[in-house]
């Protein structure tokens, strides 16, 4: 009889244990192996953002375009902040302007804006290389999800269609960037969101790289205009 008991009580146990596993399974990423390899990347959000949510609270109705460099005018700039590679960055990436997929998880995020010299010269043909993390915190690092080079047109402008990265272990919000003018200096930055509260305690975090934002029908839209050193 007793162990008849013991027997019930490991089946009871044994089922119960399953079925928090289940639970705990996040949703399925359709884009992304999430196969990282850093001690950083261990701990992913606990959800994920979908583009039927409520935009977060980092983005206004009308977007702040005061502190654009080069723009309301402006004759001059400095050259973009130079930050960390870090330890994501992928060569060769597919040259593409939206880094959406099917199946793709998160909340839309559209960036345009153009590449500019120091003496607010729009640079076309200027490469745009971006990759960052999926809306869960994780980086493909086996292939090429969330990464794609472009070009800037005629004009110096391009537009890049992703979704907000998530956030990962010791990192805020951010999308990393290498700018290159035709035969100029490689330069490598990240952008950041305005009102994200682990802002205040990132060490790579920079100012002067806050995307501009506002709301969209569909999630995000944002500007941010990259400055070169004159040629
Ligand atoms: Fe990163």
């Amino acid at each position: 009889m007793k162990r008849k008991i013991f027997f019930t009580i490991v089946v009871a146990m044994s089922m119960i244990a399953m079925t928090a596993c289940a639970a705990a399974t996040p949703t399925s990423i359709a884009t992304t192996a999430p196969n990282n390899n850093s001690t950083d990347q261990t701990a992913p959000p606990a959800s994920v953002s979908t583009a039927t949510n409520a935009a977060p609270p980092t983005a206004s109705s009308t977007i702040d375009t005061s502190a654009l460099a080069c723009g309301n005018g402006s004759q001059s700039a400095t050259v973009t902040p130079e930050l960390t590679e870090g330890p994501y960055f992928t060569a060769n990436s597919p040259e593409r302007a939206s880094l959406l997929e099917d199946g793709t998880v998160g909340t839309k995020l559209v960036i345009t804006g153009y590449v500019y010299t120091t003496d607010c010269q729009p640079v076309a043909n200027a490469l745009l290389d971006f990759w960052q993390a999926d809306a869960n915190g994780v980086y493909d690092n086996r292939g090429y999800n969330f990464r794609g080079h472009q070009f800037t047109d005629a004009n110096g402008y391009y537009q890049l269609t992703t979704v907000v990265p998530g956030i990962y272990t010791g990192r805020t919000e951010h999308i990393h960037v290498k700018i290159q003018a035709p035969n100029g200096k490689l330069i490598t930055s990240q952008l950041f969101f305005p009102g994200v509260a682990e802002n205040d305690t990132d060490r790579i975090f920079d100012q002067g790289l806050l995307l501009a934002i506002q709301e969209s029908s569909d999630g995000q839209q944002a500007q941010f205009n990259f400055v070169v050193p004159a040629p």
